[in-house]
């Protein structure tokens, strides 16, 4: 009987929840939004975010704020270029894949100086790379194989908060999986980073050591090794980008054939 009511229950909640996505679904259909040219001032959205609450409060944003802004620069985009979507709409062409720290001072294209359309972009906590991370290596795939990016660039920051958790014993409850790498690459280089005196550089170093195993890791990838294979010229580096002034260091890590790598991950190469 207990099972029963058991079972009863799970299928009520089951069906409130379907109900709920429905519902959420049903909002998004009853919004419609009008989206007019850019070139234009006025884009009509009859969603009202005023009884969400969802201020910022540091800055005193609301989302409709954020609404605003977005049509005020899509108007000035088209403004200073009238083809500006036009050429972004049907294609995208950009040959560097950036691998970043999902920190929002590092964003991608901004320190970079390109536009939307140069550079595709992956983010994580601390810019991990390891072999199975579906998203990581699904974003490789793409952009090797159909982008043919010439350039995978990963980046990382001095001052990375990821790292630096990384190198306490504090439990941060799931992200400590994720941390979990940036300790084995601790492992790895702890003769090195122990005998630096500071916390601060034994941090900045192991930002960069971070860096230079995901390099090692996408170069490592299938999907680079058979672009490789194949003819196509991937360049796979290493930079690290620092918050004080915002300027990036090249760390000198640039792997562009399997020669770069140890015999045991050259799996094309190999004798199989
Ligand atoms: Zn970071």
């Amino acid at each position: 009987m207990r099972r029963d009511k058991s079972f009863a229950v799970s299928e009520q909640t089951s069906a409130d929840r379907t109900n709920h996505k429905a519902n959420i679904f049903a909002r998004l259909d009853r919004q419609q939004t009008t989206i007019v040219s850019p070139g234009t001032t006025h884009i009509a959205h009859d969603k009202d975010y005023s009884d969400a609450k969802a201020t910022f409060q540091d800055e005193g944003l609301t989302l409709e704020d954020l609404l605003r802004n977005n049509r005020q620069w899509a108007s000035s985009q088209v403004r200073n270029d009238p083809e500006y979507f036009t050429r972004l709409v049907d294609i995208q062409r950009p040959k560097l894949l950036w691998i970043g720290c999902s920190d929002s001072r590092v964003p991608a294209n901004e320190i970079l100086g390109l536009a939307p359309g140069e550079v595709f972009v992956h983010r994580n906590i601390a810019n991990v790379v390891t072999h199975s991370d579906l998203n990581a290596h699904s974003v490789i795939q793409y952009s090797v194989e159909v982008l043919k990016v010439r350039h995978v660039i990963v980046t990382g920051h001095y001052n990375c908060g990821g790292v630096k958790a990384a190198m306490t014993n504090q439990p941060f409850g799931l992200i400590d999986w994720w941390l979990h790498n940036i300790k084995d690459v601790y492992e790895d280089q702890k003769q090195t980073l122990d005998a630096l005196p500071e916390m601060k550089d034994k941090q900045n170093k192991l930002c960069e050591l971070n860096v230079v195993q995901s390099v090692i890791n996408v170069a490592k990838s299938s999907t680079v090794q058979k672009a490789w294979a194949a003819g196509q010229e991937v360049s796979v580096v290493g930079w690290c980008y620092r918050l004080d002034d915002g300027l990036i260091k090249d760390l000198g890590v640039s792997i562009s054939s399997p020669d770069d790598l140890d015999a045991v991950y050259k799996v094309l190469s190999g004798t199989q």
